[in-house]
């Protein structure tokens, strides 16, 4: 059943919001030992939520656009009385003292939050294994990484354990793990959704956005949670225009040759696959080139280390939890360093500067291969995950990456929906669109999703 569907269900008597919560209680209950996507779990204060829901639903008073849908929130977003670890030892302890924008408006229209999802020890990384609480299993393709950072929020959706999830995106941490279990994952246009509450990792990426089973359920969520927010300063003053209908007919895709060039032929192949059934459709293909294809993982990178040492700081043990250094994990002590040496005032020149440099460039040239096209599709991932706990050189984790972090280095919109798979491991197809253009994303997903 489609998201929609369901909360018109439960608006109109069909099904309670406590039985789909106690159906989901059920699924982590038995799923979350083995796949570990959830890190807490609050039953009983969702419970009362369901309950409180049903009650103002009987007596036929109103109820939100969320009314009884069941919520996932990725560890790095304050969630008032829930662990905000990050998956970091560092955090352990820590419990959200307020709800973030994002979980505000979720409240108000009557979403149900679930619990915390696993990820990748603040959200710096791709597999989901640098979490301290333990790797997530992909539910999709059982003993391979979920992918990550968000991959707990991923797994859940994948594994039925909840109707949406939310998940942060800095270089592709919604997309990455959508896109390797088989669901759906949209990252905004830089500053349509509040990043207030989110534990950053590199502000200037950062962004909030929802995982789901189906175009239904990313469009309801990205609706409640985008939006002009007073609290965070880099919100854009008008939300994305979320009613888009534009058929594949007439659609101009670009497909970038380069992106397929960087990606595993048996991806390419089901790439080719879908882009030759929305051809099928009316869809127009437009072949473009990317020149600075080897720029963008050192970009993305740099910037990344140095914003990520700065927002760092302040776990310095005094205000929340451990000093940082000396209890994370090696990846993250990695970017800490890494960041603290770049950051050096007689080295900025050398780095740092040129980064942003790369990354004006970087941004000029998909802006402008993007003002040819409506919408650009492509692989998200170029290679497929791998098995739980193969050691990966650090080069290689960051390999992922090449074709998500783009949208983030220019603040364009991106999402991955499934495109197929290859030899049962799911691959997911990415579109990228102009700034501001999320709502043309979501229009061609959901043709995308009826082929
Ligand atoms: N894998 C990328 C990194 O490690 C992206 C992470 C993310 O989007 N949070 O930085």
């Amino acid at each position: 059943m489609e998201t929609v569907d369901k909360v018109d269900m439960i608006k109109n008597h069909g099904l309670t919001a406590s039985e789909n919560l106690e159906k989901f209680l059920k699924r982590i209950e038995a799923k979350n030992d083995d796949i570990n996507a959830f890190l807490e779990v609050r039953g009983e204060e969702a419970i009362k939520r369901a309950e409180e829901i049903d009650a103002r639903i009987a007596s036929g008073k109103e109820t939100g656009k969320l009314a009884g849908l069941v919520i996932g929130v990725k560890s790095n977003i304050n969630v008032e009385d829930f662990n905000v670890s990050a998956a970091s030892k560092t955090l352990e302890n820590y419990t959200g003292s307020y709800d973030a924008t994002v979980i505000r408006r979720i409240k108000e229209e009557d979403g149900i939050i679930i619990g915390m999802t696993n990820m990748d020890e603040f959200a710096a990384g791709s597999s989901t294994e640098t979490s301290f609480f333990g790797p997530t299993d992909n539910p999709a393709a059982p003993g391979r990484i979920p992918g990550g950072s968000s991959g707990g929020s991923a797994a859940a959706v994948a594994a039925g354990m909840c109707d949406l999830a939310l998940g942060s995106d800095t270089g592709g941490s919604i997309r990455n793990p959508a896109s390797h279990c088989g669901v759906m994952g949209f990252k905004p246009t830089y500053g349509a959704v509040s990043r207030q509450g989110l534990l950053d990792l590199a502000m200037s990426f950062d962004q909030i956005g929802p995982l789901a089973a189906d175009v239904s359920g990313i469009s309801l969520a990205l609706d409640v949670i985008s939006g002009y927010d007073p609290a965070d300063p880099t919100t854009l003053d008008s939300s994305p225009d979320l009613e888009v209908e534009r058929e594949l007919k007439g659609l101009r895709v670009g497909v970038v040759r380069e992106f397929l060039e960087v990606t595993d032929e048996a991806i390419d192949e089901v790439i080719q696959g879908k882009l030759g059934a929305m051809e099928d459709e009316g869809a127009e293909i437009v072949e473009l080139d990317f020149g600075y294809i080897d720029l963008c993982l050192p970009t993305y990178y740099l910037i990344n280390y140095v914003e990520f040492f700065s927002a760092t700081r302040k776990y310095d043990g005094r205000k929340y939890g451990h000093r940082i250094e000396d209890v994370c994990g090696s990846e993250v002590l990695r970017r800490i360093h890494m960041g603290s040496y770049i950051s050096q005032k007689e080295l900025s020149g050398k780095y740092y500067k040129r980064a942003l440099q790369a990354r004006s460039l970087i941004r000029r040239e998909i802006t402008g291969l993007l003002s040819h096209v409506d919408i650009i599709a492509g692989p998200t991932v170029p290679k497929l995950p791998h098995t739980l706990g193969e050691e990966l050189e650090p080069m290689e984790m960051y390999a992922y990456d090449v074709l998500t972090v783009i949208a983030n280095l220019a603040g364009i919109p991106a999402a991955s929906i499934p495109a197929g798979d290859v030899g049962g491991v799911p691959v997911g197809l990415q579109l990228q669109a102009k700034p501001g253009d999320d709502g043309m994303i979501v229009s061609a997903m959901r043709e995308i999703a009826s082929l």
